[in-house]
């Protein structure tokens, strides 16, 4: 018998449940719309492509050689196949979102000096790229994010007492309903950020503080998992606390894109971008952004949700933009992790709340610390009743 307080979260095939890999049809955007210097597009027409198709025959590759590693997928469990998406490595603006990525942007206060050497860490000097963390650069020599960093990350992300959470005067969120009495903002978790060295510093790729931009080095394995919960992804080796995992990779969608999409019923899990938004008094709709990584996304579609204690946890990076309304989203690993094990994540679900914009699923996470305890207990009774 199924456990009813374990937690689920079907990533993929399962039509019943929400699901990152649901067909979903996009409508194709004016193309010539997102032109930018950095080869910024809009992305086309979403569809079961050549691509897609060869991303799932593909077993040992389901990046489609998109990435610098090659990452496999594998069913022990029974003949189900991963469904089909389009393997995206960077995000890319879907239409409207006016993100821009130019050298002009980015000004000298932005980004290290051009006599900065090659390895930014190794310096003793202070340089723009280290300000924006706590005690200079986030990231250690050994490529992992520096203890205290990481552990203040992961206390206020499970200790409610430790978040600033701010309100928005007006929230893009409730904007977007398009209800006739605007409801008040929910709040959004001010979120500190890294700042990666970027083209315009004087530095090398191979600096220490480029750790995202480098992308995904690890053996990792997509796999369906044995306890429910649909396809995982996993790590095929052992894993140092703090180490870079992967980015979450999807279209680049304004608020009111993200409303139009779901009114449409279609299923996205929409990652919403609002680490910065109430560091201005009034944040017009098209900066309001986020990520939707149903049509087009990386291995991160795969990861599962587990509630509080996940292994991993995301942290905003920024790396070729200022623009405090667009960043990387980057899992980090929370502890050391051994090789098999799963990766998760915690997605910040309120299972109580009924207006989100996430399909409601119920939770087979088996963390002891379950937020959807109540609701699997609530069902419980019903179903002894009847
Ligand atoms: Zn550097
Ligand atoms: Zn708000
Ligand atoms: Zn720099
Ligand atoms: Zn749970």
């Amino acid at each position: 018998m199924k456990d009813l307080c374990s937690c689920y979260v079907d990533m993929v095939n399962n039509s019943t449940n929400q699901s990152l890999e649901t067909e979903t049809v996009s409508k194709v955007g004016d193309e010539s719309a997102a032109a930018c210097s950095m080869g910024l597009v809009v992305v086309p027409e979403c569809e079961i492509s050549s691509d897609g198709w060869r991303a799932i025959n593909n077993v040992k590759d389901i990046t489609v050689g998109e990435e610098n590693v090659e990452i496999p997928w594998v069913n022990e469990i029974n003949d189900e196949t991963p469904s089909h998406f389009r393997y995206m490595p960077q995000n890319f603006v879907f239409q409207d979102a006016p993100v821009k990525f130019s050298l002009s942007s980015f000004s000298h206060e932005q980004s290290c000096s051009s006599s900065c050497i090659e390895d930014c860490l190794a310096s003793a000097m202070p340089f723009n790229c280290a300000i924006a963390v706590d005690n200079g650069f986030a990231y250690t020599a050994d490529g992992v994010i520096k203890e205290d960093f990481l552990e203040a990350r992961i206390s206020e992300a499970r200790d409610q007492r430790k978040q600033v959470v701010m309100f928005c005067k007006e929230c893009p969120l409730e904007r977007a309903k398009k209800t006739e009495i605007l409801e008040p903002c929910k709040g959004h978790l001010k979120r500190k950020a890294i700042k990666e060295c970027w083209i315009k510093c004087g530095c090398t790729k191979r600096c220490g503080n480029r750790v995202v931009q480098r992308g995904i080095h690890n053996k990792l394995q997509v796999f369906f998992t044995p306890n429910g919960k649909g396809w995982g992804l996993r790590t095929l080796e052992k894993l140092p606390k703090g180490a870079f995992i992967c980015e979450y990779i999807g279209e680049i969608l304004t608020i009111p894109e993200l409303y139009q999409r779901s009114f449409e019923d279609k299923l996205s899990f929409p990652v919403i971008l609002d680490a910065h938004w109430c560091s201005e008094e009034w944040l017009e709709d098209d900066k309001a952004l986020c990520l939707d990584g149903t049509c087009y996304g990386n291995i991160a579609r795969f990861l599962n949700h587990r509630c509080l204690d996940a292994n991993l946890i995301e942290i905003p990076v920024y790396v070729e933009t200022p623009d405090q309304h667009y960043y990387h989203l980057a899992f980090f690993t929370t502890r050391d992790i051994e090789a098999m094990e799963e990766l998760t994540w915690d997605y910040g679900i309120d299972f109580d709340d009924d207006d989100s914009l996430m399909k409601p699923f119920e939770c087979l996470c088996g963390s002891r610390f379950c937020r959807n305890m109540k609701r699997s207990k609530k069902t419980k009774q019903i179903m002894n009743r009847a």
